[in-house]
C-alpha cells in the first residue's frame, strides 16, 4: 500500500549554478508530516505535482539526489500552465475564496485548461495507483481531481484538503453555473473533504445543497459510489522545530545581531507572502495611525517588514507591491528621521534561521490579513518563542484566530483599535505574555502537523472502509437470504409502502395498493411463522383505510403511530409549530401552483414534483433554508426528501420506534426494505446476524443489500411467500 499525495508544487527544490545542477527534496511541515504517517503505517509515499523544471533536466538528474519517498512530476504546456495556475486558480478561485470578487479574471478559456490540468493530473495518478493506496489530494489547484480518480476507480481511498478559504454561497455562486457543478462534483469525489474551519465546511455543504441538489445527514454525503464526509482540520506545524531551534547557535548569534541593532527600541514584526488577502497596506496604516496616537513610541520602536515575492507574473500582485511600497516611503518620510527609519522592509525571502531570530526577536507579531484559510506565520511565532515571552496581533479573519485563543484579536479595518492594541502589547507586563504564550504552546505541541496528518488521513480510511457496502440481492446472496428465511421460526418482516410497495403516483392518493399486493401481503401475514409491518410516512387515515383489515402491524407518520390492535400515538400533546410550517408552505403553493401541501398529525410535507423540475429545485432550497430558520429550538426533523419538503416532530422516527416496539420481541430473522431518507433509520438499526435490510434503488445506504425497483421487490416478496408454507 503506498500513500500518494498531490500538490501542485513538489517538495523539490533544483539549483542551477555554474553549470550544475543540484536536486534536493525539501521537507517542510506538509511532507514531513505525511512522511512521518506513511513510515508509522508502513506505506510507501508517492508525491505528484506540476514540474517547474525542464523534463530533460529530471531525465538527466532524478536518480542522482537522495531521497525517502518517490516523486512523479507532472510535465504541463507553458500556455495551459498559465491558463490553469495563473489564471483560473489564482486570479479566479484564489481571488473569489478569499472574497475579491472584483479581482476575479474568469475566461472560458482558462476554465478548460484547469480541466485539462486536473485531468493530466488524473491520468498520471490512474496509472500509478494500485488498490489498497491512499490518494490525499491538496488545495484549489485539483479540486477536479478527486472525482476524475473516482470515475477510474471506483474504489479508491481518497482524501482531499483545502488549504484556503471556501467561501459563502452568494460568492461561490458568481460562477458560471458549469464551473460551479464541476468543482462541487470534483471535491465530492473523495471519501473526505476537510477545511481549515467549520464555516468553510457549512459553507461547502450549503453549496452543494443549494446547487447540486444533494443533502447531508450529520455532514456526510451519500453519492451512489461513496459517501463523502465534510469536516474541520485545521492544519498546524512541526511545534517541536520551531521550538528547539530557539537554541540553534545560529540562531542566538543572529538574534544577538538584531537585539545589538535595535538595543533601544521594541521590534514589531510581519512575514508574509506578497498578496491582497495578507492586508499589508491596513497593517501600515494601523502602524502609522499607532505613531501618530502614541507619539511617545516615536524613535522607540521599529517595524520590521518582510515580503516574500509571490506570484509577480500576476497583474494585481505587481500592483499590490507598488501600493505597498509606495505606502511604506509615505511613512518613512512622514514620521522617520535621520536617525530613525520606522518601517524597515525587505522583499525577499528569509531563511528559517533568520525566521527563528526574527520570531524571537520580535515584541510584537502583527498579523492582519484581510482573509487567510489558516495562517501558520502566527502558529510559528508562539511555537519559536521558547523564552515565553512576546504578544501575538492575529486578524480575526485568520483561520488561526480560532485556536490561538488568547492572541489580541484585531479586525485588520479598525486602524484606530489597531492602534491602540499594539500600545497595549508594547506594554504588557511579563507575566502575562508568559501566561498567553504559555497557553497557546501548550495547544500548539499537542495540535501540531504529525496529528493534523494523521488524524486526516485515518479518518479518510475510516469513512472509506465504511462505505457503501450494499450488495445487489441477487444469485447467491439472494439463495442465502431464502435460506435463513426458511430455517427461521420467527420472521419479522418491515416494509416501507410509497416507493417501495407501490411506485411514486403524480399525486399520493393516487399512489394505493392493488389487488396483487393487498393478496400477497395478507397471504405473507397469514402464515404464524411471519409477522408482518408496514412503517410508512403516511397518516394513520390512510393506512387504516388501504391496509387496515389486513392482519399486518401498521406504523405511521414515519415512526409517529403504531396500530397494534387499536392505533397509539408515540408522540403526546399537539405540534404547536405545525400552523407556522402551512403558512409558510402555503406562500410556495402560491407562487408555484402544481405544487401541494400534505397535512398529517405529526407532521406537514411540501410536494413539488408535479413543478418545473428547474423552478422546483431552486424554490426547495429556499424553503429549506427558510424552514431551519423558522424552526429553530423546535423539537422538528425536515426531511429533503424525493421531491418532497417533510416537517415532522423528531419523535416520529422509524428507527425508535421500530426499535422499541416491534424489535424488542424476539425474533430470528428480520428483513426490511425501504428506498427513502427515513428508511435509512430503520436500516442503521439492522445490524445483528440475523436482520437483514434492502434499499430500493440508487443511492448510498445503511442497507446490506440493494434492489432497483418496486416491482423487484414485489418479485422477491412474492419468492419468499411461496417459501413461507409451513413444514
Ligand atoms: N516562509 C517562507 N519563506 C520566507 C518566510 C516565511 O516560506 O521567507 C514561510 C513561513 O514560515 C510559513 C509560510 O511561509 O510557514 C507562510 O504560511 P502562511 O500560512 O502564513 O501563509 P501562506 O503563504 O500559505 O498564505
Amino acid at each position: 500500500m503506498k500513500i500518494i499525495t498531490i500538490s501542485y508544487r513538489l517538495p523539490l527544490s533544483i539549483k542551477k549554478q555554474n553549470r550544475k545542477t543540484t536536486i534536493t527534496q525539501t521537507a517542510g511541515g506538509l511532507a514531513t508530516a505525511v512522511l512521518s504517517y506513511s513510515e508509522k503505517s508502513n506505506a510507501n509515499l508517492t508525491w505528484v505535482g506540476v514540474a517547474d523544471f525542464e523534463k530533460s533536466t529530471w531525465e538527466n538528474h532524478k536518480d542522482g539526489f537522495s531521497k525517502n519517498f518517490e516523486i512523479e512530476p507532472v510535465f504541463l504546456d507553458k500556455k495551459l500552465n498559465k491558463n490553469f495556475y495563473n489564471v483560473f486558480s489564482n486570479s479566479v478561485l484564489w481571488a473569489l475564496f478569499h472574497y475579491f470578487p472584483s479581482y476575479m479574471e474568469y475566461n472560458d478559456e482558462a476554465f478548460e485548461a484547469y480541466k485539462t490540468a486536473n485531468q493530466i493530473v488524473a491520468d498520471k495518478v490512474n496509472e500509478i495507483y494500485e488498490p489498497g493506496d491512499i490518494v490525499w489530494i491538496h488545495d484549489y489547484h485539483f479540486l477536479g481531481l478527486a472525482n476524475l480518480i473516482r470515475q477510474q476507480h471506483p474504489d479508491a481511498k481518497i482524501g482531499f484538503f483545502l488549504h484556503i478559504p471556501f467561501p459563502n454561497f452568494e460568492i461561490f455562486r458568481i460562477m458560471p453555473n458549469k464551473v460551479k457543478r464541476y468543482l462541487l462534483e470534483g471535491m465530492l469525489g473523495a471519501n473526505l473533504v476537510g477545511f481549515h474551519t467549520w464555516d468553510n465546511a457549512i459553507h461547502f455543504t450549503e453549496c452543494v445543497e443549494k446547487i447540486l441538489g444533494l443533502n447531508q445527514r450529520g455532514f456526510v454525503f451519500s453519492q451512489d459510489s461513496h459517501r463523502t464526509k465534510v469536516g474541520s482540520f485545521p492544519i498546524s506545524i512541526d511545534f517541536d522545530k520551531f521550538y528547539d531551534a530557539y537554541d540553534k547557535p545560529n540562531v542566538i548569534a543572529l538574534r544577538n545581531e538584531i537585539a545589538e541593532l535595535y538595543h533601544d527600541k521594541k521590534v514589531i514584526f510581519s512575514v508574509d507572502r506578497l498578496d491582497y488577502s495578507k492586508g499589508i497596506n491596513n497593517r501600515l496604516n494601523a502602524f502609522e495611525s499607532f505613531l501618530e496616537k502614541f507619539p511617545e513610541w516615536k524613535e522607540k520602536v521599529v517595524f520590521l517588514l518582510v515580503i516574500v515575492p509571490s506570484r509577480e507574473e500576476i497583474g494585481k500582485y505587481g500592483e499590490r507591491k507598488r501600493m505597498i511600497e509606495n505606502n511604506i516611503s509615505r511613512i518613512n518620510g512622514a514620521l522617520g528621521n535621520y536617525k530613525w527609519t520606522p518601517v524597515v522592509y525587505q522583499y525577499q525571502s528569509v531563511d528559517f534561521d533568520k525566521l527563528i531570530a526574527l520570531y524571537s526577536s520580535a515584541h510584537v507579531a502583527l498579523i492582519s490579513p484581510v482573509r487567510d484559510g489558516m495562517n501558520l506565520v502566527a502558529k510559528e511565532y508562539v511555537a519559536a518563542r521558547k523564552d515565553l515571552r512576546g504578544v501575538l496581533l492575529l486578524s480575526v479573519l485568520a483561520g488561526a484566530a480560532k485556536e490561538l485563543q488568547e492572541a489580541i484579536t484585531i479586525n485588520p479595518f479598525d486602524t484606530e483599535l489597531i492602534a491602540e492594541k499594539i500600545n497595549l502589547a508594547l506594554l504588557m507586563d511579563e507575566s502575562e505574555q508568559e501566561r498567553r504564550m504559555q497557553r497557546m504552546q501548550n495547544y500548539l505541541r499537542t495540535h501540531d502537523v504529525f496529528r493534523w496528518a494523521s488524524r486526516f488521513l485515518s479518518e479518510t480510511e475510516e469513512m472509506h472502509s465504511h462505505d457503501n457496502q450494499a450488495q445487489p440481492l441477487k444469485g447467491k446472496l439472494k439463495a442465502e437470504l431464502f435460506e435463513k428465511f426458511e430455517q427461521a421460526h420467527k420472521r419479522l418482516l418491515l416494509l416501507d409502502f410509497d416507493g417501495t410497495l407501490v411506485n411514486l403516483k403524480s399525486k399520493p392518493e393516487l399512489a394505493v395498493p392493488d389487488d396483487m399486493l393487498i393478496n400477497l401481503l395478507t397471504s405473507l401475514a397469514s402464515n404464524p411463522k411471519n409477522e408482518v409491518w408496514i412503517i410508512s410516512g403516511r397518516d394513520k387515515n390512510f393506512l387504516e383505510k388501504y391496509l387496515g383489515h389486513l392482519p399486518v402491524g401498521l406504523v405511521a407518520e414515519h415512526g409517529g403511530y403504531i396500530k397494534r390492535g387499536g392505533w397509539e400515538p408515540i408522540i403526546q400533546g399537539v405540534p404547536e409549530w405545525k400552523d407556522r410550517v402551512i403558512d409558510v408552505m402555503q406562500e410556495y403553493v402560491n407562487t408555484n401552483a402544481e405544487s401541494f401541501i400534505e397535512v398529517k398529525e405529526f407532521g406537514v410535507a411540501w410536494h413539488y414534483r408535479n413543478v418545473d423540475e428547474k423552478q422546483g429545485f431552486l424554490t426547495s432550497r429556499e424553503l429549506l433554508t427558510l424552514l431551519k430558520n423558522h424552526l429553530y429550538n423546535t423539537p422538528t426533523q425536515i426531511i429533503d426528501g424525493n421531491k418532497v419538503i417533510e416537517v415532522k416532530h423528531f419523535m416520529a422516527h422509524k428507527g425508535s420506534t421500530c426499535r422499541d416496539k416491534i424489535l424488542c420481541n424476539p425474533h430470528d430473522f428480520v428483513l426490511a426494505f425501504g428506498d427513502d431518507k427515513t428508511d435509512e433509520d430503520l436500516f442503521e438499526q439492522l445490524t445483528g446476524n440475523t436482520e437483514f435490510s434492502v434499499k430500493v434503488g440508487p443511492g448510498n445506504t445503511a442497507a446490506k443489500y440493494r434492489v432497483s425497483t418496486v416491482e423487484e421487490v414485489l418479485e422477491f416478496l412474492n419468492q419468499l411467500e411461496e417459501r413461507s408454507v409451513v413444514k
